[in-house]
């Protein structure tokens, strides 16, 4: 996955990433997702295809913010059962290792 190509301005494509649309492609037609990782850091890497021009485009994903982590923990204190704090209620997080990751973010939220 070393060779995919990186956005000019990927903060668009984040949204519609985040908001569960097709997500453009700076070709025209649409980026299609093959893969998220992640990067050791709090943060991931999400590669996608573009089906017009089959080229590879990598999108950092930020790690969690302050404000996301205390969102996550307030519903981990009353015992909930928390979302994605960018995807919405339909994405749980899930336990992977010692955190709560989202698995369309790559991104760690807590500590599970
Ligand atoms: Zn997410």
């Amino acid at each position: 996955m070393g060779d995919a190509l990186q956005l000019d301005n990927p903060k668009q494509q984040l949204q519609q990433y985040y908001a569960g649309q097709q997500v453009e492609s700076p070709n025209g037609g649409f980026l299609m997702l093959l893969g998220v990782r992640g990067n050791g850091d709090g943060s991931a890497t999400a590669i996608f295809e573009c089906n017009v021009s089959s080229l590879w485009y990598q999108i950092i994903i930020p790690k969690a913010t302050r404000t996301e982590r205390k969102k996550v923990r307030e519903v981990l204190d009353v015992g909930g059962d928390p979302h994605c704090p960018r995807h919405g209620r339909s994405r749980k997080l899930t336990r992977a290792g010692k955190d709560l990751v989202c698995p369309d973010c790559g991104v760690a939220y807590a500590k599970a």
